[in-house]
């Protein structure tokens, strides 16, 4: 099976279009949202109708939660909090029921994917460091994790009896031998980056695919118009800094 794995949208619909063509041309065949389909950008309720209509499955994020107002809006910090109440006021009834319906946790069988980690996941914490991932490992019966959250991307190994360890993404080739890596029991942890909001200094959106037949995962990035989301979180009355971010990938 062809997993399009995704997360963190965060109501950028321009990244979201470009990332599900871009899986399209991959061959895709079942995408799985990990969440944060909401908050920060200013497409609300087209990326929820969108996710809906072509994930197999959602999962829920914190922005998702808090916007639905299952959250606290005191975990954010005032940038977010400010998207988060303008985001809940723009919500219809029905984006909110399908963001109200989405799960913490889903298996494929092969892979655990969540948002945050899968150690208490309604806790939002973020997957890290070494330590963490291995903690993520210990409580998962896959080979393979996946989360978001964190908007970057990179892979954890986390060996059965070893200390885990951080794989590089390569800049070339692209592909990971998860065959290879999850050899003798191993464990692969994976922050999947962000297609709305990337914040590791590339501001192309990113979707990772997953192989799961050839055992194989690639980091993809798209490039897409960042100027003309830009334009309308400015229009809509969203903190500008918010704009700036897309701009540098921060
Ligand atoms: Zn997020």
């Amino acid at each position: 099976m062809i997993y399009g794995i995704f997360s963190d949208v965060h109501s950028n619909l321009t990244a979201l279009e470009t990332v599900l063509l871009s899986m399209d041309s991959r061959g895709v065949e079942q995408r799985v949202s990990l969440g944060d389909v909401v908050g920060y950008g200013p497409d609300v309720n087209q990326c929820v109708s969108l996710v809906q209509r072509e994930a197999t499955v959602s999962l829920m994020g914190n922005h998702d939660s808090a916007a639905i107002g299952a959250e606290s809006l005191r975990w954010f910090n005032s940038m977010a909090g400010e998207a988060l109440r303008w985001t809940s006021g723009q919500l219809t009834a029905e984006s909110r029921a399908y963001l109200a319906s989405q799960l913490l946790v889903h298996s494929t069988g092969t892979c655990t994917c969540v948002h945050g980690t899968p150690v208490d996941p309604h806790l939002w914490n973020y997957l890290e460091s070494s330590a963490d991932a291995a903690k993520s490992a210990a409580v998962i019966d896959t080979a393979l994790c996946a989360v978001g959250h964190t908007h970057r991307s990179v892979v954890y190994s986390v060996p059965t009896d070893e200390w885990p360890s951080r794989v590089e993404i390569p800049v070339s080739p692209l592909v990971l031998d998860l065959g290879a890596l999850c050899r003798g029991g191993t464990k692969a942890v994976f922050c999947v980056g962000a297609v709305g909001q990337p914040r590791d200094y590339d501001n192309r959106a990113c979707w990772c695919l997953l192989d799961t037949d050839r055992m194989t995962l690639e980091y993809v990035r798209v490039p897409y118009d960042v100027a003309s989301v830009q334009a309308r979180i400015v229009a809509a009355g969203l903190p500008a800094c918010l704009a700036e971010r897309l701009g540098n990938g921060s």
